[in-house]
């Protein structure tokens, strides 16, 4: 998850990113981020509810299929794991299916009270561990990965190689990936690289997105933030969204539970709001009036554990959604190639949801 890694193309977030580890004109940016976005977090998150549940209404219940299928989850940061692939880890760890689970970035750029980045990425790191083993996960199957947080853009190539590496000696028959627009910055980063790891390493799996911060800004997700939220847009941009694609889906039902305690445990992510960190004067700028940072998850990003099934995607379904990232202007059309060509048409095993 970690919200500190938004810039200016933040999403229409209803949780307020943290300004941690936000300097000069980031700072600026993100005091002009923060203020947007508390003013958008007044479209209700029940609207998103609603149409996420039209969503699901269309989709595909992959249950079986997802339970059966040994995975790499790939997770920017430590929590995305728990907040968009519980139900189906969950649900594999059952079946006894492998699951191994990369964590991208060092989770150093979360808001916490923990007073060194150093410091917070070892402590995250033990959540993970322990929430991942709520999830049935065994701690060495959790693979820290210790890049940057909210750089991963600017080690592409390194993290491809280093999961190319991880899927030639877990041979996982299938990748869960966040989707190609989930708009914060490590995320779409962690999606190409994928991408590219695909490629380096002819995997010849099935690859499906999950969502997170997705669910911030879908089924407004073009011209998210620029746009009044009249009725033509409230109706018309979530009926085409709703109509585009058929999602796939997982049941959640009697896990969600076990995902909030699995959640619980990622504490430095879900606890009371604690001090920021040498930040107070950007906390005061940004109208907060005290140093105070909010736990980041909140809003649609929580709303999501109340809802009846998991969403996936097909790899590359989403595209016509990205958002602008350098390296889209030299990949262009070609993202998610094979695979996307491969999954138009997504399996399912039983009927509609
Ligand atoms: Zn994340």
């Amino acid at each position: 998850m970690d919200a500190s890694g938004f810039s200016g193309s933040a999403p229409e977030a209803d949780s307020s990113p943290s300004t941690a580890h936000l300097s000069g004109t980031a700072y600026l940016s993100g005091v002009k981020a923060a203020r947007g976005l508390r003013r958008r977090a007044r479209v209700p998150v029940a609207a998103r509810a609603f149409w996420r549940r039209a969503w699901a209404f269309r989709g595909l219940d992959i249950t079986a299929a997802m339970a059966s299928t040994s995975c790499l989850v790939v997770a920017p940061h430590p929590d995305d794991e728990t907040l968009g692939c519980a139900a189906a880890i969950m649900r594999k760890r059952a079946a006894g299916v492998p699951v191994t689970v990369a964590i991208v970035s060092d989770g150093a750029g979360g808001a916490s009270a923990v007073e060194t980045s150093g410091q917070l990425s070892e402590v995250r790191r033990r959540e993970a561990v322990r929430a991942c083993a709520r999830l049935g996960v065994d701690e060495g199957d959790v693979v820290f990965l210790d890049f940057p947080d909210t750089a991963l853009d600017q080690h592409l190539d390194e993290v491809a190689a280093a999961l190319a590496r991880l899927v030639g000696s877990r041979t996982p028959r299938q990748i869960l990936v966040p989707t190609s627009c989930e708009g914060h910055p490590d995320h779409d980063a962690s999606h190409e690289a994928v991408r590219r790891a695909v490629q380096a390493s002819g995997f010849r799996g099935e690859i499906l997105e999950y969502t997170v911060w997705l669910w911030t800004h879908w089924p407004w997700t073009v011209g998210h933030g620029t746009g009044r939220w009249t009725a033509r847009r409230l109706l018309l941009a979530p009926i085409r969204r709703v109509s585009e694609l058929r999602p796939l889906l997982v049941d959640a039902r009697g896990l969600r539970e076990h995902q909030k305690q699995a959640l619980a445990e990622h504490v430095t992510q879900t606890g009371p709001a604690v001090p920021s960190r040498g930040d107070a004067a950007v906390a005061r700028a940004a109208g907060g009036g005290s140093a105070l940072v909010p736990p980041p998850l909140s809003g649609s990003l929580l709303a999501v554990l109340e809802s009846r099934y998991e969403i996936y995607v097909p790899a590359g379904s989403l595209r016509h959604l990205d958002f602008d990232r350098p390296w889209r202007a030299t990949v262009a059309s070609v993202a998610t190639s094979r695979t996307a060509d491969e999954q138009a048409s997504p399996r399912a095993t039983a009927g509609p949801g």
